[in-house]
């Protein structure tokens, strides 16, 4: 079977997408969380072949913490712009979902969905690091089916 350049690219790059973070004015405490999939083995999200990138222009998922305060919402914009297509975005924790304790503040902007279109929400306050290893699962079917290789 002969495959061209294309597909051969997509199913090279579908086995590691790249994750990126943006904290939106989080408290901290997700973010927290996420680092215990970035560190501790015990979850370690390099073994679903995901890995963490410092730059929006090399990620495929980007996980988003925090309510999207005012000050923050234009950093978050920009910053998401730069993700290229196709890219999967998920609302770590139950502030970027609906605002969560931060809900009807005069300083939000959010929720997030109100900005960008979430594919993943992973509710929690903040949510267990197994909630985030699985919300990345399925972020990254999402991405997968953007990409065309998983039908569905
Ligand atoms: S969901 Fe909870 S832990 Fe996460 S940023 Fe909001 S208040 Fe903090």
């Amino acid at each position: 079977m002969r495959l061209d350049i294309d597909t051969c690219l997509k199913k090279a790059s579908v086995c590691s997408p790249w994750l990126f973070r943006i904290n939106a004015g989080s408290c901290n405490g997700c973010d927290v969380e996420l680092a215990t999939t970035a560190l501790i083995p015990r979850y370690d999200v390099e073994r679903l072949g995901c890995h963490y990138t410092g730059s929006p222009r090399q990620a495929d998922i980007v996980l988003v913490t925090g309510p999207v305060t005012i000050k923050m919402r234009d950093y978050v914009l920009r910053v998401w712009n730069e993700i290229p297509e196709p890219k999967v975005t998920v609302a770590v924790g139950i502030c970027p979902i609906s605002g969560g304790v931060f809900r009807d503040s005069y300083a939000i902007a959010g929720p997030l969905s109100r900005l960008v279109p979430v594919d993943v929400n992973v509710p929690g306050c903040p949510p267990r690091p197994q909630a985030i290893m699985e919300g990345v699962v399925l972020a990254k079917q999402i991405w997968m089916k953007k990409l065309g290789i998983l039908e569905g």
